[in-house]
């Protein structure tokens, strides 16, 4: 079998969207708080008496219904509206591309404005429907302090964190995109849950480490999870780390949310070369870390993620460690076959020994289900997503093909 990306087809689908990167000139009211939203109203006149009945009405607007400009806000008056379109946006990221692959899962590269003296930037989110949910891959940074050896993102260096408008942005233009706010269609043809919510789940696992964007992470899932509004259950919100184990209590505490792990090794002399903050943060301080993670308990436990990397990692040594180490813990085990990416060192393990690896893990007693590939030939799986103008700048788009080729 061999899965080839063809960006002549439908897979690859420029999207003229916003205006090309404009600096940035009217605050976006994306992304704030209720507090910070009243805030700015009344810094453009909104008396105090009308402040909590006007942020009930523009929260409803931007997040029940979804609309991307003032002029739709149907109860507010015209002179607010014009006053709030002077002053504030509600602009969506620029769709540069937006990319389906043959088995539905869809990738957009957004382009957001420059901010101060930098220039515009781009990240990649992407959406995984499945039966009974529909899952948004979400980015927290352009690019990554990190150097996670199997990870693509991992080779483009961090240009800046994204804003709570940013994150909360990914959010709304897919949903946009895929038709899941009231009066809005679903494109012909796009595949999609059969029911419930299009985007059900947000998984913080796009580019980025959440936990070395907090603020802005914290600030954007609440405004995710308000109930009146985009109201994603927080239980529906998983935020993945590469293991920055001083933030995961306040994680927890805070944010509420639920945890994944980027484990991928089992030593710490492994993890040291797979995950390198592993050097800083070891595997036994991880694991206390999430042995006390607040809320842990069997229905709400934390997931682990392995990839699976062809004699490095995959060893039924290895999967018996994995159920040592995790003893104890409330836990789920995702196991993800490798996904290449040009240039990369690793090869995916031999489909049985990812089986055998699964079994033993499974008759431990952990669920740990293989992540079937998802949009391969689109480079959108797991550990794949990189802007495409750092892949255009490395010149390696003629090898991603070969890369994706199985
Ligand atoms: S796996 Fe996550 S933390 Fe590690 S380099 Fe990739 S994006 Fe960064």
């Amino acid at each position: 079998m061999s899965a080839t990306l063809d960006l002549t087809t439908p897979a690859s689908r420029p999207r003229p969207s916003a205006p090309a990167s404009p600096a940035l000139a009217q605050r976006s009211l994306l992304g704030l708080s209720r507090e910070e939203l009243g805030e700015a109203l009344a810094s453009v006149g909104v008396p105090q008496k009308q402040l909590r009945m006007r942020v009930g009405q523009l929260w409803h607007w931007l997040y029940v219904r979804g609309v991307s400009d003032f002029s739709q806000m149907a109860n507010v008056s015209r002179d607010l509206r014009q006053t709030l379109s002077q002053h504030f946006e509600i602009r969506r990221p620029e769709i540069v591309e937006e990319q389906i692959s043959v088995d539905g899962t869809r990738k957009w590269l957004f382009r957001f404005p420059a901010r101060g003296a930098g220039r515009p930037v781009e990240i990649e989110t992407v959406y995984i429907p499945e039966e009974g949910r529909g899952t948004l891959c979400v980015s927290s940074q352009v690019g990554c302090t990190l150097t996670c050896t199997f990870c693509h993102t991992g080779t483009q260096r961090l240009v800046r964190n994204l804003e709570p408008s940013e994150i909360v942005g990914q959010i709304i233009t897919a949903r946009e995109r895929l038709g899941d706010f009231p009066a809005a269609d679903t494109p012909a043809g796009a595949i999609v849950p059969s029911e419930g919510r299009l985007v059900s789940n947000v998984v913080m696992m796009g580019m980025g480490e959440p936990l070395y964007n907090y603020d802005n992470v914290k600030r954007a899932l609440a405004v995710a999870s308000d109930g009146d509004g985009l109201s994603l259950s927080r239980r529906r919100i998983t935020l993945s780390t590469s293991g920055v184990v001083p933030m995961i209590p306040k994680t927890g505490e805070e944010m509420g949310v639920m945890l994944a792990i980027s484990l991928h090794a089992v030593t710490d002399e492994l993890r040291d070369v797979l995950v390198p903050i592993n050097k800083k943060y070891p595997l036994e301080e991880l694991m206390a870390a999430c042995r006390s993670y607040p809320g842990l308990s069997n229905a709400r436990r934390i997931t682990f993620e392995y990839v699976m990397l062809k004699g490095v990692n995959d060893s039924l040594a290895d999967a018996r460690e994995l159920v040592r180490l995790l003893k104890g813990i409330p836990a789920k085990i995702n196991l993800i076959p490798f996904n290449p990416w040009p240039g990369t060192a690793y090869e995916c393990s031999d489909w049985d020994q990812i089986e055998r690896f699964a079994d033993l893990v499974n008759d431990a007693g952990y669920a740990s289900p293989i992540r079937t590939p998802r949009g391969r030939d689109i480079f959108a799986a797991c550990g794949q997503l990189k802007s495409e103008s750092e892949r255009m700048k490395k010149g390696d788009r003629l090898a991603l093909e070969a890369a994706v080729a199985v």
